[in-house]
């Protein structure tokens, strides 16, 4: 055990000589993949670390004392992060999302965050910045994130029984904690507040209605339930088809409890299929990245906590930018690298896995989760 899963770099980019690339457009002349997908959202993954082991994300028997995370000279800097997400905002990324590892290890994480609100889109507005986070910390980070610029939060909350709950993060964690960690998000401003529980058939699946009936009486229309289908990330988690519950059953047993109706998507390439309570209770989101691929119009890139660029959650290998922020690239060498690389994409794994391939990937061990972030 103790082994680092850590993705290869991908030497051509780390030693091509940045050129200006031929690129397709979308529709709005931004910058467009192979299957036309433009790109709009950076998640910057911030820290390998975390203080929960899910055994979805982070099995303990894997992730345990002998792990070797990133050592502290890999991970970017602040300021390598910002330069990297002030060139990729051209290119059309107009919402930034700190993941990990649990964000809120990285220390001073709420001075990134106040350098990040400096930026501007191109029409001159802020960018949309948020977090996704396990919520252990947020009690007391909150109000020190929303001064320093954080817009909104997502929470990770997979059962409200403590007991359960304390089995899942498996570090016997109490859920109280988490649940004031929120409440103290709603009192800072952060909104949307945003609640993502994977459901995996067995584990939890029974806690989909208590949660559900806890967010609506606890924390009003402000709070948006998401359930996640368990997936298969990574090569350490002992994913099964059998422990997926399909979206499809979630509202069947939701809507028995609280009648549901759909809700149109607010966004392209929204991954949650929205639906809302029909007695004006607020709203929850399914999101189906088993059962109901959404590659179609995935427009994401993911940076890892020491500067590889992923183009799909499930992808096996990351262009290392890093290398090129260190070797003393020029901005706009760097920013057509970035074009080249979107250009260039065609992942679209999940719609591959539906299309009854086995294993859609390249063969390569896929990167983990916690490494380039959720
Ligand atoms: N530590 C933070 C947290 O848990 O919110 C941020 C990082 S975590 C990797 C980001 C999101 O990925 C979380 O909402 C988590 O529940 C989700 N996630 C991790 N492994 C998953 C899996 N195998 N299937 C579905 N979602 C997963
Ligand atoms: Fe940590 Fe988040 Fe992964 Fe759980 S899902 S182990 S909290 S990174
Ligand atoms: Fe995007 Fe890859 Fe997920 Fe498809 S499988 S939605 S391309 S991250």
């Amino acid at each position: 055990m103790g082994e680092s899963v850590i993705p290869l770099v991908d030497q051509r980019v780390a030693s091509s000589v940045p050129r200006i690339p031929q690129l397709l457009a979308a529709p709005d002349g931004l910058l467009a993949d192979t299957l036309g997908r433009p790109l709009h959202d950076l998640r910057i993954s911030v820290t390998d670390r975390c203080n929960f082991r899910c055994s979805y994300c982070m099995p303990k028997e894997v992730f345990d004392k002998t792990y070797q995370f990133l050592p502290q000279p890999s991970l970017l800097s602040f300021e390598e992060i910002t330069r990297l997400a002030r060139l990729f905002v051209p290119h059309g990324v107009h919402k930034l999302r700190l993941t990990g590892g649990e964000p809120l290890l990285r220390k001073g994480l709420e001075t990134l965050i106040a350098m990040l609100a400096e930026l501007r889109t191109p029409a001159g507005n802020p960018l949309d910045i948020t977090l996704t986070t396990n919520g252990s910390l947020l009690e007391r980070k909150a109000a020190a994130l929303k001064s320093a610029g954080l817009k909104r939060v997502t929470v990770s909350l997979d059962a409200l029984d403590d007991g359960i709950f304390r089995a899942m993060n498996d570090v016997d964690f109490p859920v109280s904690d988490v649940l004031r960690g929120i409440e103290a998000a709603q009192r800072a401003g952060l909104a949307p507040i945003k609640i993502n529980m994977v459901v995996k058939r067995g584990t939890n699946d029974h806690e989909i209605v208590p949660l559900a009936r806890h967010v609506r009486e606890r924390f009003g229309t402000g709070v948006v339930l998401r359930f996640i289908e368990f997936m298969d990330v990574g090569a350490t988690n002992g994913w099964r088809m059998d422990a997926v519950l399909p979206s499809a059953d979630v509202v069947q047993r939701l809507g028995e409890a609280f009648p549901l109706e759909p809700m149109d998507a607010t966004a392209p390439g929204e991954t949650a299929q929205r639906w809302r309570y029909v007695d004006g209770g607020g709203e929850i989101g399914v999101i189906s990245s088993v059962t109901q691929a959404f590659c179609r119009d995935c427009n994401r890139a993911r940076l890892s906590t020491e500067g590889k660029l992923f183009l799909c959650l499930f992808a096996s290998r990351g262009h290392d930018l890093r290398a090129l922020l260190r070797g003393d690239a020029s901005d706009a060498q760097i920013s057509a690298v970035i074009g080249d690389i979107w250009g260039g994409r065609n992942d679209r794994y999940s719609e591959l896995r539906s299309g009854q391939q086995a294993d859609p990937g390249s063969g390569e061990r896929r990167v983990e989760m916690h490494y380039i972030g959720g």
